[in-house]
């Protein structure tokens, strides 16, 4: 159980404990910081008192139940979070979530109601919620997530076994990094900085490499300028391999034209704003034809991008394209 969790131990041990003696609470609050890992594990924990397997061996990942809940489509596991826009959680989604719970389980065994961001719960929110955690119906399991528990109401706390996360190791960051392919100084750097938070290590990743991929672009679009096309090949094999075919870089590399665009308008020819290397570096060497120009074939890309095309050659293509404006502007 929980083997995909790093570090958390302690806490391994108690949930372990409870589904094995059968003794699981009807009410769990995980706290800790922003990235720690509490909606991770609360998603663990349901599969495992959610699975039909035997309790030693749960998640089985093959009864109907873990199937299901891999789907996103399990009846008795339903979620509670912040509607999309706002930062409470109203009243009203716990009166429906109390609505959904009342009826039995779809298969008999137990329900799991997920709460995350539990201090986003107004306080009418956590006083509807606190009289079915003071009559439980049997068989409904609330999970609740909180960066900060002293925003629940002492009274929600008192009915609940509160979980507090702990930081994992330097070690452990270091293992889930290797195993998503991060390695060398990259990696070190990560575990230094993501102080011990899993999911802010995965963030940092993901940012460094979007980073790594804008820099790339960049530095090709200056090649191009000094009209060296050689770097094209290498650019669009790397982006046709990204998982969105490069589509997000094309993203970034409109809206970086579109600042040295607004950086004519507003300027006119005196002086280069402060600003991103962008505007220091390309626009003395471009005009606002070939920005415009620039900007619609990279428009062009991405709604190719879009189709079935061939990423890595609708990128060399594109990029061939803003050479060959710029040799036209010789
Ligand atoms: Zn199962």
């Amino acid at each position: 159980m929980f083997e995909e969790i790093l570090g958390q131990d302690r806490i391994k041990g108690i949930l372990t404990g409870s589904i094995l003696k059968n003794q699981v609470s009807h009410a769990y609050l995980f706290t800790g910081p922003r990235g720690i890992g509490k909606t991770y594990f609360a998603r663990a924990f349901a599969r495992a008192l959610l699975c039909t397997a035997p309790a030693a061996r749960r998640p089985c990942g093959m009864c109907d139940a873990c199937i299901r809940l891999a789907e996103g489509t399990y009846p008795d596991f339903i979620t509670v979070a912040p509607a999309e826009g706002t930062r409470s959680i109203k009243i009203t989604q716990i009166r429906e979530l109390i609505r959904q719970i009342s009826a039995k389980t779809y298969d008999g065994n137990a329900r799991v109601c997920l709460i995350t961001h539990g201090e986003a719960m107004t306080v009418q929110a956590q006083n509807a919620l606190l009289k079915s955690l003071e009559e439980p119906e049997p068989g409904n399991v609330f999970m609740i997530t909180a960066e900060n528990s002293e925003k629940i109401l002492p009274t929600i706390r008192s009915r609940c076994q509160m979980l507090v996360l702990e930081p994992a190791s330097p070690e452990d960051i270091g293992r889930l990094l290797a195993l998503k392919g991060c390695d060398g100084s990259r990696r070190e750097t990560i575990v230094a900085q993501s102080g011990g938070l899993p999911g802010r290590a995965m963030a940092m990743m993901t940012h460094q490499e979007d980073e790594t991929i804008k820099n790339e672009v960049f530095e090709t679009i200056c090649a191009i300028l000094n009209h060296n096309g050689f770097p094209i090949f290498h650019l669009a094999e790397g982006l046709g391999k990204e998982k969105d075919g490069g589509l997000t870089a094309a993203e970034d590399l409109i809206l970086e034209l579109t600042g040295v665009m607004e950086a004519f308008v507003l300027s006119g020819d005196d002086g280069i704003p402060e600003g991103n290397r962008w505007l220091r570096k390309v626009r003395p060497q471009v005009d606002p034809h070939w920005v415009s120009a620039a900007t619609e074939i990279v428009f062009e890309l991405t709604r190719r991008l879009g189709t079935n095309a061939n990423p890595r050659m609708q990128w060399e293509a594109a990029l061939f394209k803003i050479l060959a404006l710029q040799e036209n502007n010789l």
